[in-house]
């Protein structure tokens, strides 16, 4: 009930983006920030001090496909 009806049609017609996060928490050697509107859990880097990017994946899939288009 506490979540606004305009930001769940929002997530699920464009994804949540994970922009309200809680604090850091370590949990059996992993370490990530909940998100405080979806509830996802997202893995942290003490290293970077940052939410480690999925889109990381993503990018290196595009590369690849890059790479077949260039051969
Ligand atoms: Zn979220």
């Amino acid at each position: 009930m506490s979540v606004p009806i305009g930001s769940k049609i929002w997530n699920l017609l464009f994804g949540c983006r994970h922009r309200e996060l809680s604090r850091a928490f370590t949990n059996q050697g992993e370490t990530y920030k909940v998100c405080l509107k979806c509830g996802a859990h997202l893995p942290y880097s003490w290293e970077t001090m940052t939410v480690l990017p999925r889109a990381k994946q993503g990018r290196k899939q595009a590369q690849n496909v890059a790479d077949r288009r260039s051969h």
